[in-house]
């Protein structure tokens, strides 16, 4: 067993302690369990975790095939129900909610759009949901957030954790090769989020937690040292990627907010999935792969710099952005004058940049993953480290890179770039 695992289930019976509190956290999922095999072992498993009653097992025809009809044959009496091509959006959600309103608890076989489709409806109605993850994709398994897109706009809303989140190795090892490569590129972003996360609290006093970086702090060498043999199906290497992406999701049981591994690097993700049309049909953590190569680049550039930085007042431009933006603009505006500086603010920030940059830029320098060793680590997976590797447009690219900042009111080094006019030059050199 690895210190992972054994973190894990310590996590899971609440014996981990916050850094924050000191207290132990209450975890709200019953069961964690990762195996080579489950196969015989479903109807157990659910039942342990707190999963009776008339059971609705949630998959498409890809999971169903997969995975799907071997928990349904598990699981006498259980409603199969297999979607369509789904997409994590509220018409989906409405039809599976009327699909399953005959039962007592929904079983999604899938990975992020099923997870996110079972935790969304069964939060809505007050059942409880658990997943058999059959990707290795995502960090969101264990997550009591979910990602539904309503209208054109993907909102980050909350629901519940699953109770039992079971991953079979043998499976996740046989998953799309595409899939296993975007759960590597969404478990590196640790250094480049936490830069940010904790660059933001030391200069604007916003929250901060270092519980979600001290639950992975141990494993990630490991994860890093897995990457060349990730896709030859060696389950010791995924287990290292599946604990990455679990403890990255019990951060934010921790701290209840996805800040600890959702900063600049996923808001230029975002900006790809608002604003590219037609979409790549790039996967989540593929985007954020490549945009964590680029925030890391960013960041140890400007860290890098002996002398404080200078934020200068940068006026919130609402005709420029409604131009660019369209009726998506007013969202916009209301990120960038969250976290806008202005008048005296502006000046005690400056007079913080002045001292204590030195301080600071030390302190967040030993958090920096190098971007050569991110690099290569994505690279000995065989994932994509360039937009045009996964069907992106460069040029496009470095427009995500300039403007990611003006569509999340998170603040971090994409704002100190764009606050010191250097994010146009930075970006131009990306892609
Ligand atoms: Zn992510």
């Amino acid at each position: 067993m690895s210190s992972g695992d054994a973190l894990i289930q310590d996590f899971v019976a609440g014996r981990y302690r916050a850094i924050e509190t000191g207290a132990s956290v209450r975890c709200p999922i019953q069961a964690i369990v990762t195996a080579r095999s489950l196969a015989g072992r479903e109807a157990a498993l659910l039942r342990e975790a707190g999963i009776t009653g008339r059971l609705a097992v949630v998959s498409d025809e890809n999971t169903h095939e997969v995975m799907g009809k071997r928990v349904e044959a598990a699981l006498s009496g259980a409603v199969s129900v297999v979607l369509d091509h789904p997409h994590a959006d509220a018409v989906t959600a409405d039809r599976l909610r009327e699909r399953t309103r005959h039962c007592d608890a929904l079983v999604a076989v899938g990975s992020g759009t099923l997870n996110d489709l079972c935790k969304y409806v069964s939060h809505a109605d007050g059942r409880p949901c658990a997943v058999f993850a059959t990707a290795p994709s995502m960090n969101g398994y264990v997550t009591s957030t979910v990602s539904i897109t309503k209208g054109d706009y993907k909102l980050s809303l909350p629901a519940h954790a699953p109770m039992g989140v079971f991953y079979d190795l043998e499976i996740l090892a046989a998953a799309p090769p595409r899939m296993i490569r975007a759960g590597l590129g969404d478990a590196i972003c640790r250094g480049v989020a936490q830069v940010d996360w904790l660059f933001s609290h030391l200069l604007l006093n916003t929250p901060y937690y270092e519980s979600p970086y001290d639950l992975q702090l141990v494993d990630e060498p490991a994860l890093f040292a897995a990457a060349p043999r990730l896709m030859s199906g060696d389950l010791d290497a995924m287990v290292a990627l599946v604990n990455i992406l679990t403890l990255g999701g019990l951060g934010v049981v921790v701290s209840g907010t996805s800040h600890s591994g959702s900063m600049g690097e996923h808001g230029i993700s975002h900006f790809i999935d608002m604003f590219a049309k037609p979409h790549p049909g790039s996967l989540h953590g593929e985007q954020v792969g490549i945009a964590t190569l680029t925030m890391a680049r960013l960041q140890s550039m400007l860290l890098a710099e002996a002398t404080p930085p200078v934020l200068l007042p940068v006026p919130i431009d609402a005709a420029v952005l409604e131009a660019r933006y369209g009726e998506k603009a007013a969202s916009c505006v209301a990120a960038l004058e969250a976290k806008a500086l202005g008048g005296e603010r502006l000046e005690d920030v400056n007079a913080r940049l002045e001292r204590h940059w030195d301080e600071w830029r030390r302190a967040l320098a030993r958090l920096v993953v190098p971007p050569v060793r991110l690099e290569a680590t994505l690279a000995a997976a065989g994932a994509a480290i360039r937009p045009g590797d996964l069907g992106i447009d460069p040029d496009f690219y470095r427009t995500a890179v300039g403007h990611a900042h003006e569509i999340r009111d998170r603040f971090g080094f994409l704002d100190l770039a764009a606050l010191t006019g250097r994010l146009e030059s930075f970006a131009a050199t990306e892609g």
